[in-house]
């Protein structure tokens, strides 16, 4: 049954001013009517939703997870001891926790053994109820790198799977050939190394260098896919950037340099402060005992980030939220604290907003999703507060009294409680 629903404010995702009284008409799964409520008429047989009383935002996108890791402490879903089997139903429960809290899309920033394409592909054909997936399979890495998984393991062992590690351009163009073949939304690589970061207390050792990068931005870019790397600062950053990179996750350590470049060749910023924010927030108790040098690298987290952020936002680059979802205590479905996180580090709620709708969409090249416009897919959130006055209501559940996914009530169905917020009738 198609859908006109009657907003009490229409946040749109664009940053324009929200509108009062605003009529939404679904039709499928898209948008096809969006006017003030004066202006637009219901036409017979549709289902007429009343979210009078509430604040319509599109439906959200978390721009950086991992589907693959809960957030949960002792969650165990970045080592390799899950059968794939056993780490494709994580990926799926996962995922569905963040679509519950209103994250209608999520753009995940590494898997393993291409679980994540199984799972959206899965939802795509309509076969399982979830958020829309954007994915980019394997991270590629070197030798030794972030994303190595061997790494650490004894001489003698090996684990099985397709390769990510790429040492030269021949092997760079390898791993973005094989992500491919797996139809990936985007291509993740790995610029710096992390753990670098963390035993010398700042120092941003490059993981990659030029040459494999810039095979890899060519073959990704013949191919229409956006490219985004883990990185934190240092060389490995002035290389991506000036390489042609398309995004910097994390980027905690970027100079008002390499912002400014970013500014200027449009790299978009997605800077995973929720990681940092519960390093704050939970101290020690969000790091791996037994590793006292990672107490110093959480402290110059903290100390950078925030300020990282406000210089970014100073120098016109674009910032989107993605909050690095599976880290410790990084949980999906309480994901919206990023947006608390941007507003601490100067970004307004309207900024926030378009950070995690609109403005998220067109940084990743997803141009269906993001914005309440016809023809885009019809993913909504109903708040019953407003987050433009106090943007925490966003991570709030019980302020979240509706999603609907593609025309579809995810949660707060009118038709199916009679303690739902909205009403429903049919015109
Ligand atoms: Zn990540």
């Amino acid at each position: 049954m198609p859908l006109a629903i009657r907003a009490g404010r229409l946040i749109d995702g664009t940053g324009a001013a929200p509108v009062p009284h605003a009529l939404i008409l679904v039709e499928d799964d898209r948008f096809t009517v969006v006017a003030r409520e004066e202006e637009g008429a219901i036409p017979a047989g549709f289902d007429v939703v009343d979210a009078s009383a509430h604040t319509v935002i599109p439906g959200m996108i978390d721009a950086h997870v991992h589907i693959r890791g809960s957030g949960d402490p002792g969650d165990r879903g970045f080592g390799e001891s899950d059968s794939i089997p056993t780490l494709t139903l994580k990926c799926l429960r996962n995922a569905v926790r963040s679509l519950e809290a209103g994250f209608t899309t999520l753009r995940d920033a590494a898997c393993a053994h291409y679980a994540d394409i199984a799972v959206r592909d899965a939802i795509h054909r309509g076969e399982l109820v979830g958020p829309r997936l954007w994915c980019c399979g394997l991270g590629i890495t070197s030798t030794s790198g972030h994303m190595d998984r061997e790494k650490g393991l004894a001489p003698h062992l090996h684990v099985d799977g397709l390769n990510n590690v790429a040492d030269g351009p021949v092997e760079a163009r390898r791993v973005v050939r094989q992500n491919l073949r797996f139809d990936v939304d985007f291509i993740k690589i790995n610029a710096t190394l992390t753990e670098h970061v963390r035993r010398y207390q700042g120092y941003c050792a490059p993981e990659m260098t030029a040459d494999p990068m810039a095979a890899i931005f060519e073959e990704a870019h013949w191919h229409g896919r956006r490219v985004t790397a883990h990185c934190y600062g240092g060389p490995g950053a002035t290389w991506a950037i000036e390489g042609g990179i398309d995004g910097i996750e994390h980027g905690f350590y970027l100079t008002d340099e390499q912002l400014a470049a970013m500014a200027e060749r449009g790299t978009v910023l997605c800077p995973t402060l929720s990681v940092v924010g519960r390093f704050r927030e939970m101290g020690q108790a969000a790091l791996p005992p037994g590793q006292p040098h990672l107490e110093a690298w959480r402290k110059k987290a903290i100390a950078a980030a925030w300020d990282m952020v406000g210089r970014a936002k100073q120098q016109g680059v674009k910032i989107i939220a993605g909050t690095d979802a599976a880290m410790p205590y990084v949980r999906h479905g309480t994901t919206a604290y990023e947006l608390e996180m941007l507003v601490e580090a100067g970004l307004t709620p309207m900024e926030a907003i378009v950070a995690c709708t609109g403005g998220a969409a067109e940084a990743i090249d997803f141009q269906d999703v993001g914005a309440v416009k016809t023809g885009r897919f019809a993913d909504l959130v109903f708040v019953d507060a407003d987050p433009l006055a106090d943007i925490r209501v966003l991570n709030q559940p019980e302020h979240i009294r509706a999603v609907i996914k593609g025309g579809k009530f995810i949660k707060g169905d009118p038709a199916a409680s009679a303690t739902a917020a909205p009403a429903r009738k049919t015109a």
